[in-house]
């Protein structure tokens, strides 16, 4: 009896075997949906602050620090 899984894209039953060669998912396509799906969240988490966050002074004192090391090296050039 061999063990399947579901498709993670589309649910789709994945019999979890080496012919299955994307398992988890059923095909190519559904695993690029997810890897595409899980790039572009990556890339919306390009800007260092997400207007979930809040700022803290912690986080202030590291931006400033941030800032300063980038003026440094700017006035070097
Ligand atoms: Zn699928």
């Amino acid at each position: 009896m061999p063990t399947s899984v579901n498709c993670p894209t589309c649910k789709k039953e994945v019999i979890w075997q080496a012919s299955s060669e994307f398992r988890p998912f059923c095909s190519k396509r559904c695993q690029l949906i997810d890897l595409g799906e899980w790039s572009e969240e990556n890339h919306t988490i390009s800007t260092p602050l997400t207007p979930e966050q809040t700022l803290t002074p912690d986080t202030i004192e590291d931006i400033e620090a941030l800032l300063a090391a980038n003026q440094e090296g700017f006035f070097k050039e």
